[in-house]
């Protein structure tokens, strides 16, 4: 059975992540109440502007049922990717779903947009060009997070259990490696039939 997918669609750019998972297989849900929560195999936090996306979350009381999904299940919850505005969304001082301190628009006026081609672990094959929009990068992480690709030094790609973070888009251009990675994670967590709902 396919994997169902959530997608914050509060804010951001929900679509485009929608069409790579669906061009992938999953089955996605857009979610902005808690309801739509119920019975997601995986969720992605799009980018956006987290300023937005969190009043958005507050607004909806969306925050504490996030955090209980992230905690289901065991060491690490469900699969959850978060991208740019959705790895802000993630840290210590948002959701704290991850032990990471994001550094919102860490690049800098003159480098707001940029693409880099990075070497990510885990992925196989050549390095992903990734799409940085006033991207953030991880300023601190704790001992349970993993750095999984770095920009002149900077970390922008993390894992913490079946969190993944990373700090560019994912879901724009022809490289879909972020979203197929995170899809084997949804798999090896059962997603697709035995997720638990308790
Ligand atoms: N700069 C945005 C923020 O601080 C993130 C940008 C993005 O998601 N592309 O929320």
């Amino acid at each position: 059975m396919a994997p169902l997918i959530g997608v914050l669609a509060l804010q951001g750019d929900f679509q485009a992540h929608g069409s790579v998972l669906r061009g992938l297989g999953a089955t996605v849900r857009e979610v902005r109440v808690p309801g739509d929560l119920d019975g997601l195999d995986g969720l992605v936090l799009p980018g956006g502007e987290s300023t937005t996306m969190t009043l958005g979350v507050e607004r909806e009381g969306l925050a504490g049922p996030l955090r209980e999904l992230a905690a289901r299940g065991g060491v690490g919850g469900i699969p959850i990717l978060g991208s740019c505005a959705g790895l802000i969304m993630l840290d210590r001082e948002h959701l704290g779903i991850m032990d990471i301190l994001a550094n919102r628009n860490a690049f800098g006026r003159q480098l707001r947009s940029f693409e880099a081609d990075l070497n990510v672990k885990g992925l196989e094959g050549e390095p992903l060009r990734g799409v940085f929009i006033r991207a953030p990068w991880i300023a601190e992480h704790g001992p349970g997070v993993e750095i999984l690709a770095e920009v002149d030094g900077h970390a922008v790609a993390a894992r913490q259990g079946r969190v993944v973070a990373v700090a560019f888009h994912t879901e724009l251009g022809q490289d879909d490696r972020v979203h197929r990675l995170f899809l084997a994670d949804v798999a090896a967590s059962g997603g697709g039939d035995s997720v638990e709902t308790g």
